[in-house]
């Protein structure tokens, strides 16, 4: 039978807050998608795991793409926002790129869990969720992407993701 996590990714206070770092407006507008998502996977017993920027206060992520320092490891920012924090029994993957899986845990997290499917929320969606999507698709996850539940800089950007997500990886967008 499949089973299913749902994965919520850099719903972290330095991209969602006005005025954060690396503010990404549209997040704020999908915050209660993701709740309703966190809700039912709870219900169901269904793995909840917030996949969180990391990173070194000189990651070479701001350095290398121009990206302002942002989700700075034990800071505020790299906290996930008040409305959708975690509660006991979900799980917290940190990582330093646009990637999921590169020098992360959640590859060894989906395996323990015997998890066979992904279900995509959370910014942005051209970038982290994109990546992680082609990165989940390789290794035979099945992922689905529930569209008002991930947020990108721009609206071209978004539905330009979601088209190629679909197309070209076979993701399931509903
Ligand atoms: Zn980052």
């Amino acid at each position: 039978m499949a089973k299913e996590a749902l994965l919520i990714v850099d719903m972290l206070n330095d991209f969602v807050r006005e005025g954060a770092p690396l503010e990404v407006p549209e997040t704020r507008k999908i915050i209660p998608a993701i709740k309703e998502e966190i809700g039912e996977a709870r219900r169901a017993g269904r793995p909840v795991i917030y996949v969180c920027d990391a990173h070194a206060p000189d990651d070479k992520e701001f350095s290398r793409f121009g990206w302002p320092a942002h989700a700075v490891r034990n800071t505020e920012g790299a906290q996930v926002i008040e409305e959708l924090k975690p509660q006991p029994g979900d799980i917290i993957v940190e990582k330093t790129s646009y990637s999921g899986f590169h020098n992360t845990r959640l590859g060894d997290v989906l395996k323990d869990l015997g998890v066979d499917s992904l279900r995509l929320t959370g910014c942005v969606t051209h970038i982290c969720i994109m990546f992680i999507a082609f990165e989940a698709v390789l290794r035979d996850y099945d992922v689905t992407v529930p569209e008002d539940a991930v947020a990108a800089l721009g609206r071209e950007d978004h539905v330009a993701a979601l088209r190629i997500m679909e197309n070209v990886l076979g993701v399931k967008i509903i």
